[in-house]
């Protein structure tokens, strides 16, 4: 049985879907501080909070768990500066507790969601994993404390991982059985469609003076249903012995916000109003990624790559809300 730690979130839920189409089976464990209760809909759930230490002991208990895969964090930026507190305890301490449960009972496999926020700003595009880690907020910072962690437990106690590290993680399931569903909502393709589907006025765009080819900032925009599939590719290579190791998962072809805007107009059909508006603190210029390493040695094939099907898997799922 696999654990998916933050089951209940939005790649979370993608994976626990994926992966029990093989016939794996899954618990999932979230505290639902972010996640949505009917987002699990594969698999056993246990509400529990990876801050208190007997939950994760009892799920061990219970369970023949033979693999984690974590996905419960924090992950607005901006916060994270305003309050690393509350970064550094959920995505650090929290994870450190996991891990200490692991040790104890002997599970081994270990599928850790990083960023490459652990980069902060490029210095070479595309971004190997080789490229230096400079995190720039206490998002990133804590994501790297962690992968860390990893390399020395390891060493120590052969603890076999794979830290995954996103780009911008986007689009929905293809069958719309799970989807994207933050709140407060910060990313720039939901954001978008609550514009399409009249639930927002416009959208600011933030920035139009970059260094880029339209002046808008290019990001790498990763379907979930393809980085879910790389997660159990990660761990089944684990599984036949591959050596701990990092890995980007992008797409590894960059779009700018006006890109996005006009390839959303052109998927479904509406009008998107477009405010342009000042650059929004520590963004980059341009974030693409080079994923030939997860490609190679997890022999990755990305499904879902043109930005028109991440944008219209995702408006099948969004413009079902309420
Ligand atoms: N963005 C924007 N308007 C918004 C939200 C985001 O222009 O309302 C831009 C943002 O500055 C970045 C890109 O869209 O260049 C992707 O942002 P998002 O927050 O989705 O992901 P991030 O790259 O920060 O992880």
């Amino acid at each position: 049985m696999i654990l998916i730690v933050g089951g209940a979130g939005y790649i979370g839920s993608h994976l626990n879907k994926e992966i029990n189409k093989k016939g794996i089976e899954t618990v999932i464990f979230d505290n639902l501080s972010y996640g949505h209760r009917d987002f699990v809909k594969w698999g056993t759930f246990e509400k529990g909070d990876l801050g208190n230490i007997d939950d994760i002991r009892n799920v061990f208990k219970k369970y023949p768990i033979e693999a984690v895969m974590h996905f419960a964090a924090f992950t607005y930026v901006g916060e994270s500066v305003e309050d690393p507190q509350k970064y550094y305890t959920n995505n650090v301490k929290n994870t450190l507790n996991l891990l200490q449960v692991m040790l104890e009972e002997n599970v081994k496999y270990f599928v850790f969601s990083s960023t490459c926020a652990t980069y902060g700003n490029p210095v070479e595009i595309p971004i190997t994993e080789n490229h230096p880690q400079n995190p720039i907020n206490p998002y990133g910072k804590g994501k790297l404390m962690v992968e860390t962690v990893l390399k020395d437990y390891s060493d120590a106690y052969g603890l076999k991982y794979a830290s995954l590290r996103y780009f911008n993680a986007a689009g929905a399931d293809p069958e719309s059985e799970v989807g994207e569903l933050h709140n407060p909502e910060t990313h720039l393709i939901p954001l978008i469609l609550d514009v399409a589907a009249g639930r927002r006025e416009d959208i600011k765009i933030f920035g139009t003076d970059y260094d880029t080819p339209d002046g808008t900032c290019i990001r790498d925009y990763i379907h979930v249903t393809d980085l879910a599939e790389a997660h159990i590719l990660a761990l089944e290579y684990l599984q036949n012995s591959g050596e701990s190791d990092f890995f980007n998962l992008g797409n590894g072809n960059g779009f700018s916000v006006k890109e996005v805007i006009e390839t959303a107009e052109e998927v479904t059909g509406k009008n998107i109003k477009a405010v342009e508006a000042e650059r929004r603190a520590g963004d980059p210029p341009i974030l693409v990624g080079s994923s030939d390493k997860a490609k190679e040695k997890l022999n990755w094939k990305p499904k879902y790559d043109e930005l028109s099907t991440i944008i219209e898997t995702a408006w099948n799922w969004h413009k079902k809300l309420k």
